[in-house]
């Protein structure tokens, strides 16, 4: 179903009247991690003036350490709905656990399958039986092939509203936190049709990799970028060292339209 030798044109998701995919270049952007009240909605306001037009935001964080903050969960994603209130951005969640399912159905425009999950089978096919739109992220020692079957898996149970994301495969180099498959995309394109976007703040790891991982990005042909930012990245709870500070996203912004037509 995510084979394009059966469906020639490009798919487009529509969320909530935005559309992902086809001609258009979107950017969703907004911290790792929803925070405080203060934070989420000084960020979402920031972003959605500088162009923005989804918000993302953990309230379930897939943590390496159980150690670290976990997010702030049904708080987080309480927060996020009154930051969607405000600002009018649809927002992006990442769902870890097929219990949450129908909170999600309720509340969340977009539902985010993290690099962590991209093999869980049964949360793929829990979110396929939905009609919400999915944000599929590559897992990080994933191949592409492998990233089209987790696809198929949400699309053979009826759900066809699928997004993919690109977002750094581990390889041997240390410098940045993953490495950005550039290629990924193009070769994504050749075999699917389904809109494929890339996350530079978690493929680099490093916030003054985001700017210029963001150009390529738009340069070979991705359908939209999601990026992390924060209004105080040192002080972030989590992956502040690749967040930029909303000023930055704002010459982001400007830069990118200058090279595309972006919505
Ligand atoms: C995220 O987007 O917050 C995230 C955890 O990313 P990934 O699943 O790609 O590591
Ligand atoms: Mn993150």
């Amino acid at each position: 179903k995510a084979n394009r030798l059966f469906h020639p044109e490009d798919s487009v998701v529509n969320v909530n009247g935005r559309e992902i995919g086809g001609k258009k270049f979107i950017v969703i952007a907004g911290p790792c991690s929803v925070e405080s009240e203060q934070q989420i909605l000084s960020i979402a306001e920031d972003i959605r003036e500088s162009g923005a037009s989804f918000l993302r935001g953990g309230a379930y964080k897939p943590r390496t350490s159980p150690y670290s903050f976990q997010g702030l969960q049904d708080e987080g994603l309480e927060l996020l709905k009154l930051a969607r209130e405000k600002t009018g951005l649809p927002i992006v969640t990442e769902l870890m656990s097929p219990d949450k399912i129908e909170k999600f159905i309720e509340d969340v425009d977009i539902i985010q399958i993290g690099a962590r999950n991209m093999q869980n089978f049964d949360l793929l096919k829990e979110v396929g039986r939905t009609q919400k739109p999915v944000l599929l992220k590559r897992g990080m020692s994933a191949t592409i092939e492998e990233l089209l079957m987790a696809a198929e898996y949400i699309m053979s149970e009826g759900n066809e509203r699928v997004i993919l994301c690109e977002r750094g495969i581990r390889t041997f180099e240390k410098y940045t936190r993953n490495t950005l498959d550039l290629s990924a995309i193009p070769v994504i394109k050749k075999h699917s049709h389904l809109p494929v976007i890339v996350d530079p703040s978690h493929a680099g790891g490093l916030w003054w990799l985001v700017e210029p991982l963001a150009k390529a990005a738009l340069t070979v042909g991705a359908d939209g970028l999601m990026i992390e930012v924060h209004n105080d990245p040192a002080n972030a709870r989590c992956d502040g060292q690749q967040s930029i500070k909303p000023e930055r996203f704002n010459c982001l912004m400007e830069k990118l339209r200058r090279l595309a037509k972006v919505e």
